[in-house]
């Protein structure tokens, strides 16, 4: 099997119309992506690869998603690398356009997802939504997919691409995969590259928080405030001060849970972890269910934590 790249928006499109005509009724998978792809990108190109008949990835670094004072200049590329992985979980077709070539002049468009955009990264990264909206958008049209596969550990960005996709009637399914983790339980990310051996070391303490909440959620505590509390303590060992910690409802995430737990919720966090080049953003989340799919996750997670040798209360 071989990887067919494309980097131009007419050839994508001709590429897909093409094997729409010679099989009418292909069903194509898509997994954007930034590229520096890891086990997290690796899975969704797995579950895409199996649901479909075409899986097309994209690698893009959006600019339009990154602040002024954000990471874009910094961001991990290996091209090369990446298309190895890509075609290993399953992936056909790459598609790795340039920015101007995304965005040529002339480009004026901007979608704006109101609402679920105004609280957690939404707030601490403002403009961040309208860049990913917008991309999101422009991809599944080149692309054409059927099926889109996003991951759970951006939680928010799944739920504003939904939104998006109800609202302007876009066909795409949006499907949203379980976060991979290292086996200390920190989520993948293309950005962990960037912390320094005792920076990884500290941020440890995120999975360890988010294991933490998740054993006293399975022994029955409901009360959000502790919950909260509870992890913000453990961060607090190594002087971490997230820029969010919250309990939101998954059916609604405007709605945030301060008192009792009566519904499926989200523990979101977003942690800046200080490493030897830079500060490194990590967003991590747990769903707090009692579905037994979302019980498993929590107990793999406790037990991924205390093997690593980490201690639990
Ligand atoms: P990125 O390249 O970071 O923009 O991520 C591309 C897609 O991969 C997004 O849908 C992410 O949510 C997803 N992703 C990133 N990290 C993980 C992970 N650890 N597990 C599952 N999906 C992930």
């Amino acid at each position: 099997m071989s990887l067919i790249i494309i980097t131009r928006r007419n050839e994508i499109t001709s590429y897909i119309q093409k094997q729409k005509k010679l099989n009418p009724a292909l069903r194509i998978g898509f997994v954007p992506t930034m590229g520096a792809l890891h086990g997290g990108h690796g899975s969704l190109l797995k579950k895409s690869s199996l649901e479909n008949d075409l899986t097309v990835l994209s690698i893009f670094v959006n600019p339009k998603q990154f602040g002024p004072q954000e990471d874009l200049s910094k961001y991990p590329r290996q091209f090369k690398q990446d298309c190895e992985i890509a075609l290993s979980y399953g992936a056909q077709v790459v598609f790795a356009p340039t920015v101007e070539e995304m965005y040529p002049q002339g480009f004026s468009t901007q979608i704006s997802v109101s609402k679920i955009t105004n609280f957690m990264c939404g707030k601490v990264r403002p403009g961040h939504f309208e860049g990913v909206a917008t991309v999101v958008m422009l991809l599944l049209n080149l692309t054409q997919a059927d099926t889109a596969y996003f991951g759970q550990k951006d939680f928010q960005q799944v739920h504003v691409v939904k939104r998006m996709c109800l609202d302007l009637a876009c066909a795409a399914k949006i499907s949203m995969e379980e976060t991979i983790r290292e086996p200390d339980g920190l989520a993948m990310s293309s950005r962990n590259v960037y912390l320094s051996p005792e920076a990884r070391k500290i941020a440890s303490l995120v999975p360890q928080a988010l294991a933490s909440v998740a054993k006293k959620y399975l022994s029955g505590e409901r009360a959000s405030q502790k919950l909260i509390a509870d992890a913000a303590e453990i961060l607090k060992t190594k002087n971490l001060t997230p820029q969010y910690l919250e309990i939101r409802k998954t059916e609604d995430l405007s709605q945030q849970v301060y008192e009792q737990i009566t519904e499926e919720s989200v523990l979101t966090i977003a942690q800046m972890i200080p490493s030897a080049e830079r500060p490194v953003r990590l967003i991590d989340n747990i769903i707090l269910s009692e579905d037994s799919r979302w019980i498993c996750v929590l107990e793999e997670l406790i037990k991924n934590v205390q093997v690593s040798g980490n201690q639990l209360q």
